[in-house]
């Protein structure tokens, strides 16, 4: 039940977000962060609004509909609260492209608070509302074309299956905003369990608190991470579970061809969530080397970087927590406990990317040369430019005994040759599998999405809502709701991109 009668109705968030749940984030005290009101935007208008990430908050369907709501979730009514209620930016730091950067912190993210529904409590944030005292030189806003590609992403991943920050929806405004052409403003509300970062432990590790790293981990662990708690040393033991999530979470985005684009320390969350919505992209033709962040010159995060670059991150964290870990002088056994903790990424990556390959490949046995038959496929796609989505949906369709049905798949490879090359390994491989080729067939589509957020697709959604046509961007979340789902009205969705795409460049600008 939403904690209100009416559904159109707007909760009161004034009082919400006035009274802190306990163990909120906030209650660690103004070390951590800075309260300041949002900056309102003249006219809010709704652009997207997801109902499954308003559902997580106890928030019907209708409210989309309530001009209150827009208002609110605009960042127009924080003046409502209570000195002591207003929302807060927290402060971070973090390494940028390999560089430290120093201090960070949410230059243009405000916290309006916790909401619990269901037993389960989500901090609610905005992003865009505004420049904080973390800002630097930013105006603290962010643009259309930004916030849509959040809001859309965000809950993509969600649909498939990703660990995600969510979005609950993303307003506009006409309020120009300068980036290299004069834009126009959006703000963004993003829910998830803890926005903590890895960046934010490495900034007190930078300023040589380590009373402040232990009291940050003690709130993480007691929020998200309890069973850490039982362990001889709770703060190892976090560690090592944030490097399995964090494995878990890399085989995922490598299973999908998800490129984040900018692995920054401070876009690392400690709770394996993907976060910070930036120049991300799904691989179109695959390439080992793809970089979908025009500003990555030397593809720092390119898609085969991204697992190395996850556990680079990874020792960041480590350094930063040693402090709590170890208190006396640092003891060499603890250091190699420390070490063995973060090189378990690379044992549990492998294995997670190997299980989840196994089963796009809709293979239910284990054979030692799995492993080889997985590389020959990406090395095939690779060399012959085959659609990284498509290629996985199509094998659903090959028939284990014979090629009659080999084309649809080998039409996507440059020489339908070497894909036949490799499909003949792939039926050899299917023959010591017991289920037959319809059964194989549905377990693959489950696990091989047919619809992807290419970067193309939210372009068109883009240049039509900057016409204010926002029904793109509902087609598109409806579309992305079922990414597994074979449905003939969405068929335009899941086609090759088209020629234009391939001219399409994402940079950090947001
Ligand atoms: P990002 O690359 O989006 O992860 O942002 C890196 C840092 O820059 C974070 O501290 C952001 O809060 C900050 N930032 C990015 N854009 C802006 C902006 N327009 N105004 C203020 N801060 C920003
Ligand atoms: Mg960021």
């Amino acid at each position: 039940m939403p904690f209100y009668s009416n559904a159109s109705e707007l909760p009161d968030l004034t009082n919400a977000f006035a009274q802190p749940l306990p163990d909120s984030l906030v209650s660690l005290g103004t070390d951590f962060y800075t309260r300041l009101p949002a900056a309102p935007i003249p006219a809010p208008y709704l652009i997207g609004f997801s109902e499954e990430a308003a559902a997580l908050l106890g928030f019907d369907a209708q409210l989309a509909r309530n001009p209150a709501f827009i208002e609110w979730f605009a960042g127009n009514q924080t003046h409502l609260l209570a000195p002591h209620a207003q929302p807060f930016a927290t402060v971070y730091s973090g390494h940028q492209f390999g560089v430290w950067a120093g201090q960070l912190g949410d230059g243009r993210a405000l916290m309006l608070g916790e909401i619990e529904h269901q037993h389960t409590r989500y901090e609610v944030q905005l992003k865009g509302a505004g420049p904080t005292p973390y800002a630097r030189m930013g105006d603290g806003r962010a643009v259309l074309r930004s916030s849509i590609r959040e809001f859309l992403c965000s809950e993509a991943m969600h649909h498939l299956g990703v660990p995600t920050t969510r979005a609950l929806c993303v307003i506009g405004s006409d309020l120009p905003v300068r980036r290299e052409q004069i834009e126009t403003a959006a703000v963004a509300t993003r829910i998830a369990p803890s926005f903590v970062r890895f960046g934010h432990f490495e900034h007190f590790y930078a300023c040589n608190r380590a009373d402040l790293i232990a009291q940050l981990a003690d709130h993480v662990i007691a929020r998200h991470y309890p069973e850490c708690q039982e362990a001889a040393n709770p703060y190892l033991a976090l560690f090592k579970e944030v490097t399995l999530r964090t494995a878990d979470l890399l085989a995922h985005w490598q299973s999908i061809g998800f490129c984040h684009g900018v692995m920054n320390t401070d876009n690392m969350s400690i709770l394996g969530l993907t976060i910070d919505y930036g120049p991300y992209g799904f691989i179109d033709e695959f390439n080992f080397n793809h970089i979908c962040n025009h500003s990555d010159h030397a593809g720092r995060y390119a898609y085969q970087q991204q697992p190395h670059v996850a556990y680079w991150n990874l020792a960041c964290l480590a350094r930063a927590l040693l402090p709590i870990i170890d208190k006396g002088q640092i003891d060499p056994c603890t250091l190699e406990e420390v070490q063995q903790a973060l090189d378990a990424f690379k044992t549990r990556f492998a294995e997670a990317f190997r299980t989840r390959m196994r089963s796009k490949l809709g293979l239910t046995h284990t054979h030692e040369d799995d492993d080889k038959l997985i590389e020959h496929l990406f090395k095939t796609m690779h060399e012959n430019h085959a659609d990284f989505t498509l290629t996985f949906r199509q094998l659903a369709q090959i028939s284990s005994h014979h090629s009659k049905s080999d084309t649809s798949v080998s039409a996507l490879f440059a020489d339908r040759s070497a894909c036949q090359a490799w499909l003949c390994d792939y039926r050899t491989r299917l023959s010591i599998e017991s289920r037959d080729d319809i059964e194989r067939a549905v377990a693959m589509n489950r696990v091989n999405p047919k619809y992807v957020l290419r970067n193309y697709l939210v372009e068109n959604a883009i240049q039509r809502a900057k016409q204010k046509d926002f029904s793109e961007v509902e087609q598109l979340l409806n579309v992305l709701r079922h990414p597994f789902d074979e449905a003939p009205k969405y068929q335009a969705y899941a086609q090759l991109p088209p020629s234009w795409a391939s001219s399409l460049e994402v940079s950090c600008s947001s």
